[in-house]
C-alpha cells in the first residue's frame, strides 16, 4: 500500500521521492543563510551545511536533520524538519531556538 501511494503521488505530482514529498515544501536547503543566533559567539546568522534524510514518518513524509554551521566560529547546531510529522520543525539542539521559515536570509 505504501509503495503504491508513493507511485501514485509521483505519477500525479511528478515529484522526486527524496525531495519535496507532500504539501509542505521546506526552504531549508544547503548553503542557505538562516537568521538564527549562534550559541557560541555573537553571530546572528548560521549557514545550512548539511541536509540529511533521517527516516520516513508514518505519514510518508521524510524527516530531515538540518546541520547549521556558524560562519564566524565554525561551531555547529542542528534541528529537524518534518519531525515525526510533515510540517513540524524542531528547535535547535544547542541554542533551543524555534526555527521558522521567515528566518531564511538572503
Ligand atoms: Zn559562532
Amino acid at each position: 500500500m505504501f509503495s503504491l501511494f508513493i507511485y501514485e503521488y509521483e505519477h500525479e505530482y511528478g515529484e522526486d521521492r527524496f525531495g519535496m514529498v507532500g504539501r509542505f515544501v521546506d526552504p531549508f536547503q544547503e548553503n542557505v543563510l538562516l537568521n538564527v543566533a549562534c550559541s557560541n559567539c555573537q553571530s546572528s546568522a548560521m549557514i545550512i551545511a548539511e541536509r540529511n534524510v533521517v527516516n520516513t514518518n508514518l505519514d510518508g513524509s521524510p524527516c530531515y536533520q538540518i546541520v547549521l554551521v556558524c560562519p564566524q566560529c565554525h561551531s555547529s547546531d542542528e534541528f529537524s524538519v518534518n519531525q515525526g510529522k510533515e510540517g513540524i520543525i524542531s528547535k535547535t539542539k544547542h541554542s533551543h531556538i524555534q526555527i521558522i521559515d521567515t528566518m531564511i536570509g538572503n
